[in-house]
């Protein structure tokens, strides 16, 4: 079947899935494969439960007669094709945005920013890969003025295969960073891989907000139509922004050009958010958001997904940044950590993940920032850090260090829980 005619069909059924465990009535089950399942293998229970339709690749699968079933050479591609036929249809404007750290961040505090004036469609929670960027395309509507869409890459190629789907009219790269070396080669990687995206608006004369303090993205951003945002003054930048705090929550102020400051309270933790808060805040006056609106939508933010979260609980203050570690993202922490002013202080840090040949030598690098933190006392947790030269004090895993805390009962402390999603650090929120 071509991609017009199940576009006949996807707007009749304006909703896909891809789980057979989640069918809402009239929807479109593509059967996807992964390394443990074979989708096609579901898509009579996707029939069954409520699916109007069963995109399958593998014909055996077919019920003969049931003109249900819509044979494709490749479901994965047909979803990606389609979700593009979709996009290029509504011709909705498109910012795309990707970067080492700070992806959901940003497409979190851009979307608060642009709802503050526009009916925005963006990214539900880290849905960033070749599967969530095309079912997050399509779920676009002629409603929708404008889409946000995050961008994610562990590979060489996946960027541009990712922003080939969206075609996006605006991108921005957060920033680019140490992190998934080993699937990316090298820093060289990271950067060649995140600059897909400027490749492709390079092409097609889109436009590019662009971190004015990042070397990195200064030195591959010729030829694109920049506006700059950053914290170093110059007359270049549409907006300039200033930090100001840590108490514990960030606070900082900015400014269009040489306009009157506006100061920020925000509630987030993490000085490094500030980066994040001048790229919404840029965005927004690009798209006649007033200054108002910005500051509005940028205080009133507040993190509910283990980023950048603060948590006090009856017997301590909890910096929880959980969800993702890698060294960039590691270092910031651990400098923020050090601004925040408590009388005791103590970091559980879990492993980093996907460093290939530099994992030692990168966490043994987190190790010795921590010796030069005064820290009371620290935890390392996870196999990564035990070969690590430091005084700290070692667990396996979460469990371990679940046992620590029913025995030591730690009080008082302001804490940073920081380490890769798959360490579960966030399952110490309520213990401690
Ligand atoms: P993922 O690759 O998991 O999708 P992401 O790029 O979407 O990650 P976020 O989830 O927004 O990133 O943030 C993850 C962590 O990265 C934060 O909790 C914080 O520690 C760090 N971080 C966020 N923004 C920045 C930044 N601008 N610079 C450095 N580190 C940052
Ligand atoms: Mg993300």
């Amino acid at each position: 079947m071509d991609i017009s005619e199940l576009y006949r069909i996807f707007t009749e059924h304006p909703q896909v899935t891809t789980d057979s465990r989640d069918c809402p009535k009239g929807s479109i089950f593509f059967a996807l494969k992964g390394e443990s399942f074979n989708g096609n293998a579901f898509a009579a229970k996707a029939l069954e439960q409520g699916c109007s339709y069963a995109v399958i690749d593998e014909k055996e699968f077919a019920v003969e007669g049931d003109n249900r079933y819509i044979l494709t050479e490749d479901c994965l591609t047909t979803l990606q094709q389609l979700a593009n036929y979709h996009r290029r249809k509504l011709g909705t404007k498109i910012i795309g945005i990707t970067g080492t750290n700070g992806k959901t961040t940003t497409k979190e505090l851009v979307a608060t920013v642009l709802a503050e004036k526009y009916n925005v469609l963006y990214t539900l929670g880290n849905f960033n890969n070749h599967i969530g960027v095309p079912k997050t395309l399509l779920r676009l509507t002629a409603e929708n003025d404008i889409a946000v869409i995050e961008m994610g890459a562990n590979h060489p190629g996946e960027i541009k295969t990712l922003v080939n789907i969206v075609e996006p009219d605006y991108g921005i790269i957060t920033n680019v960073g140490k992190a998934h070396l080993k699937g990316f080669g090298s820093f060289d990687g990271v950067i060649r891989t995140k600059g897909e995206l400027y490749d492709y608006l390079r092409e097609h004369n889109g436009k590019v907000f662009i971190h004015n303090d990042n070397e990195h993205l200064l030195k591959i951003s010729s030829g694109l139509n920049l506006i700059k945002y950053g914290t170093t003054d110059s007359d270049e930048l549409s907006v300039c922004g200033e930090f100001l705090s840590c108490d514990p929550f960030l606070n900082f102020r900015w400014r269009h050009g040489k306009a009157q400051w506006n100061e920020v309270r925000t509630h987030m933790i993490g000085s490094y958010n500030i980066y994040n808060m001048l790229a919404a805040a840029c965005i927004g006056l690009y798209f006649d958001v007033t200054e108002e609106q910005i500051c509005h939508a940028l205080a009133n933010y507040v993190p509910t997904n283990n980023r950048s979260e603060l948590e006090v609980t009856a017997n301590n203050e909890l910096i929880i940044d959980a969800y993702n570690a890698n060294p960039t993202s590691m270092e910031a922490a651990l400098k923020n950590f050090r601004e925040i002013k408590a009388d005791h202080k103590m970091a559980i840090i879990g492993a980093m993940k996907e460093l290939g040949e530099v994992s030692d030598e990168e966490h043994q690098k987190v190790a010795d920032m921590l010796k030069a933190l005064d820290i009371e006392q620290v935890w390392l947790v996870g196999d990564e850090f035990k070969s690590t030269d430091c005084p700290f004090r070692k667990f396996n895993n979460v469990e371990e260090v679940k046992q620590a805390i029913d025995e030591n009962k730690p009080e008082g402390f302001c804490i940073l829980i920081k380490g890769s999603n798959s360490t579960k650090l966030y399952e110490l929120k309520t213990k401690l």
